[in-house]
């Protein structure tokens, strides 16, 4: 019986034909995904109601697999590779990103200790000595790379605990990213929040840290991209924990005219390398100037994990034993993007933030709500918050551009950020035609 035969190849699948088969579309979908719906225009269900209630008896061929990811599975894709994706951050998988994701599933890696994958794990020690040379941190850092800016803070909050537990509470402010929230609803902290200043800024003087064992400082703030003075707050930090989220703007740093924070005194820092550098999702990297205390923290070695080695391994230091080989992509993009690669991108994506802005200054009736030092843009159109929201549904139901929105000061206020690296000063004019169109 065929279906018995114990294959390790699935029997339908030849890795060149398919595989080829699987690159071009791959590229034939990069090369139209400016043409389709940015936001995807079906009901909630809509995928499940047309996929079968049980898997296939018997293995089917991979092209019917790839007949239905036309048919199925566009019609239900949000495109974040879109040129005019410009809600929350905008990101890219890039070309290089793709091609090692395909490398990092052959390989198969999982590192769990070193000798599980030297390579996995020098390569990963490497890359992000190169990040931290290319973003300007200080060489003795320790860097590695988890899958989200959420599990590298839960990790970072639950290091700063276990080095103070006397103290249980964490300081940040309102505009601080919710992921800090729910490490500290998990790690059992109470959050206590700094006012902030007019332009969204923590203010340091009114910062007392002398029961907190750590304090959150956001480079980049997820609704305007403010960032807190972090060497003025370092100063005041009390031997608090001092743990820098800048998941978005970090990338910005590879610019030297763009680093606008010294975070020299810094005990932890996140870039998401997912965000605006290019590696697709799922590569957060985490560094930090205490890696003793995190080891303190998490390690923990079985008896069948014990090993001659005399290296760190990156499951001592983190939450999961089995790390997949994150570092091959992040990479295929330093590689072959390069430092000018990077600058180049980032630079022109605040040229075009930098646009848009003088856009919206220069137009009656419309009005930008925040300073804008990067690549996203806070504004609104002249009524009320009810008619601001009704032009932003109207707005992401063109499928044209796709936004998101926040509230400053109790009001509605729309957002734009770029950060797809196909995305053109002429979609930026494009969003801008559609905004007014929608808005009269
Ligand atoms: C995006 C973002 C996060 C959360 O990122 P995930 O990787 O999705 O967990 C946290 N903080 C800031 C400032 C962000 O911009």
């Amino acid at each position: 019986m065929e279906a018995d035969r114990a294959d390790p190849e699935a029997p339908a699948v030849d890795l060149r034909r398919d595989g080829a088969a699987a690159l071009d579309w791959a590229a034939s979908y990069l090369e139209r995904v400016g043409e389709l719906s940015v936001l995807a225009q079906v009901e909630p269900g809509w995928l499940l109601d047309r996929l079968p209630d049980s898997p296939p008896e018997a293995g089917e061929s991979f092209s019917s697999l790839l007949e239905d990811l036309d048919r199925l599975i566009l019609p239900a894709v949000t495109h974040w590779q879109h040129p005019r994706f410009m809600a929350y951050f905008a990101n890219t998988g890039s070309d290089p990103a793709i091609l090692a994701e395909l490398l990092t599933i052959t390989l198969n890696q999982v590192g769990i200790l070193w000798r599980t994958s030297p390579a996995l794990a020098e390569l990963e020690e490497c890359t992000l000595a190169w990040l931290g040379q290319l973003l300007g941190l200080p060489p003795e850092w320790h860097g590695r790379i988890e899958d989200t800016a959420s599990i590298a803070t839960l990790t970072a909050l639950a290091a700063a605990r276990a080095a103070m537990p006397e103290r249980r509470v964490v300081v940040c402010t309102e505009h601080t990213h919710s992921s800090v929230d729910k490490a500290a609803r998990m790690l059992e902290l109470e959050l206590r929040r700094v006012p902030v200043d007019a332009a969204y800024r923590m203010r340091p003087d009114l910062l007392d840290a002398t029961d907190a064992c750590a304090i959150v400082a956001t480079v980049g703030t997820t609704s305007t991209t403010s960032s807190d003075p972090v060497a003025e707050i370092a100063r005041r930090k009390d031997a608090a924990w001092l743990h820098v989220d800048a998941a978005y703007a970090g990338a910005a740093w590879v610019c030297p005219e763009l680093r606008g924070e010294d975070i020299r005194g810094a005990d932890s820092l996140i870039v998401n390398a997912h965000k605006w550098l290019l590696t697709g999702m799922g590569c957060s990297c985490l560094w930090t100037a205490r890696v003793e205390d995190f080891r303190r923290a998490f390690s923990l070695v079985p008896e069948y994990l014990r090993t001659s080695d005399e290296v760190l391994s990156l499951s001592e230091v983190s939450i999961p034993l089995g790390r997949p080989f994150r570092a091959l992509r992040l990479w295929a993009v330093l590689r072959c993007y390069g430092r000018s690669g990077l600058q180049a991108l980032i630079r022109e994506h605040v040229r075009l933030a930098a646009l848009f802005e003088e856009w919206v200054l220069a137009e009656p009736g419309w009005e930008v709500c925040a300073p804008r030092p990067l690549s996203v843009v806070c504004f609104r159109f002249e009524g009320s918050d009810e008619e601001n929201e009704a032009l932003f549904e109207r707005v992401n139901a063109t499928g044209e551009i796709f936004i998101s929105h926040t509230r400053l000061d109790g009001r509605y206020v729309l957002r734009l950020a770029i950060g797809n690296a196909r995305t053109t000063e002429a979609d930026v004019r494009h969003a801008w035609e559609v905004l007014q169109r929608c808005a009269r």
